[in-house]
């Protein structure tokens, strides 16, 4: 294992201040030894922890990887510690889980309301256009989901000018990480406990994470409520692991299948409904003033759920395009699409609203408008590939949360744990696939 040399040498000019290593941090009692061994010693105990728990993914440089089962497996890109973050936040985020959740199934509901808010878009964005024909045919035929399952995940960044927990997205379709958080926050439970002494830190700050397990159980949940016991033949529950992004559906076989999922009785997580609840555009509609009325009931409820949403505009609006070009870096240019990678900012952010402005037609009916949430940047340990390495990050945590119902009898709605992502701040996107973001947990204060 290769230790960076910035990381090495940040290590030796503190001593074994790894307390230091996180903003804020109280001055640190310098242990004996070399701050370097030390480094190097947690890096290696961290990537072997990762070996022997399965916090690993697929080694995009090896060929045989993702062909032969067990071959080509390296670490999950982490950071070394958790991030802090201030306990006051982190109850606000899991208090809004089962809000989103209930709010998700509600607008579900509403076939008519989806189908207007998404009515613009539809007509230049051709693959939110296939999702909406298949709600229309299940609207046409009057198809009932009497029992509804929701594996959420809602996304936020600590916004530093604000000082407040801002929604980056809500996620209802193939939300992931359940598994590879979960096991995050045990590792990091690990190294502060087997690193107390030098690091000070209490293990028990890194709250618990259970997400693969709550998220497992519901899938399991559902089924028993399917209640079909006949010998295995009829599908109980369909979970998407694909079917957000265009590439899934690279032919109209995919299509029909996508069609004939909708049309079967199997519990489907997401439902179509459920599916279009989370795009983008979907988020800036819910943001406008007076909708939330529309479907919850609890005022209290709507207040927590307003305070958290950043501006969102649809760029029918003509002062906030204007403002957009002027000044770009306070906005992002969302189209309708998951995964990451696919907003725009700054420079490309402007030359693209010039330009669909030009084009005069209802081109820019396919994005929204957000504003620019900036996080304070701290700096942090990153571990890719066995190297650690130094930089200036900023982090996006997201709550996940499971919500189960058979007509009016609510089985589980419930935050099921979390996910915290840390990219270097300089990366507009990251993504943890993409190599710019690494898995990261939360130590709470
Ligand atoms: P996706 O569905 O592709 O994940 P997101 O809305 O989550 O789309 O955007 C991808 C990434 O872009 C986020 O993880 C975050 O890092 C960054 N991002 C998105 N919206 C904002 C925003 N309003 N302010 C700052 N960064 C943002
Ligand atoms: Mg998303
Ligand atoms: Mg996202």
């Amino acid at each position: 294992l290769a230790v960076g040399d910035s990381c090495a040498s940040h290590f030796r000019r503190r001593g074994v201040s790894l307390r230091a290593m996180r903003a804020e941090a109280p001055p640190s009692v310098a242990p004996a030894g070399d701050g370097k061994a030390v480094l190097s010693e947690m890096v290696e105990t961290a990537a072997v922890w990762c070996a022997a728990h399965g916090l690993v993914v697929g080694d995009r440089d090896n060929p045989r990887s993702g062909t032969v089962p067990g071959v080509g497996l390296v670490h999950a890109p982490f950071s070394l510690l958790p991030t802090r973050f201030p306990a006051y936040f982190w109850k606000q985020a899991c208090e809004l889980a089962p809000i989103f959740n209930e709010l998700v199934d509600r607008v579900s509901l509403d076939g008519k309301f989806l189908q207007d808010s998404l009515s613009r878009t539809k007509q230049v964005d051709d693959f939110t256009a296939r999702l909406l024909e298949i709600h229309a045919e299940m609207m046409a035929v009057n198809k009932k989901e009497d029992i509804r399952l929701g594996l959420h995940r809602s996304d936020y960044m600590l916004d530093s000018e604000t000082n407040s927990l801002l929604q980056i997205e809500l996620n209802t379709i193939s939300t992931s990480f359940p598994g590879l958080g979960s096991l995050v926050s045990e590792l990091h439970r690990t190294l502060l406990k087997q690193y107390r002494e030098v690091l000070g830190l209490d293990s028990e700050r890194v709250p618990r994470n259970y997400a693969a397990t709550q998220f497992a159980e519901a899938l399991g949940k559902a089924w028993a409520e399917y209640n079909n016991d006949r010998d295995g033949r009829p599908v109980a529950v369909v979970y998407f692991r694909a079917g957000y992004s265009p590439n899934d559906y690279p032919s109209e076989v995919e299509w029909s299948a996508r069609l004939l999922i909708e049309q079967s009785s199997a519990i489907k997580c997401p439902s179509i409904s459920y599916h279009l609840v989370g795009t983008k555009k979907m988020q800036q509609e819910l943001a406008k003033p007076t909708v939330l009325e529309r479907f919850l009931d609890n005022e209290e409820d709507i207040a927590k759920l307003r305070k958290c949403f950043a501006g969102l505009w649809s760029l029918d609006n003509e002062e906030i395009v204007k403002s957009a070009i002027e000044k770009p870096d306070l906005f992002v240019l969302k189209p309708q699409r998951e995964g990451g990678g696919n907003n725009l900012y700054g420079h490309d952010l402007r030359e693209t609203l010039i330009r669909l402005q030009n084009e005069q037609g209802e081109a820019l009916a396919a994005y929204i408008l957000m504003q620019r949430i900036f996080p304070r940047a701290s700096l942090t340990h990153l571990v890719q590939g066995g190297v650690c390495f130094e930089d200036l990050t900023i982090s996006e945590l997201g709550i996940f949360g499971a919500y189960l119902r058979n007509k009016d009898k609510v089985i589980i709605n419930d935050q099921s744990g979390y996910l915290m992502r840390t990219k270097v701040s300089s990366s507009n996107e990251g993504g943890v696939a993409a190599g710019f973001a690494v898995l990261d947990s939360i130590l709470l204060t």
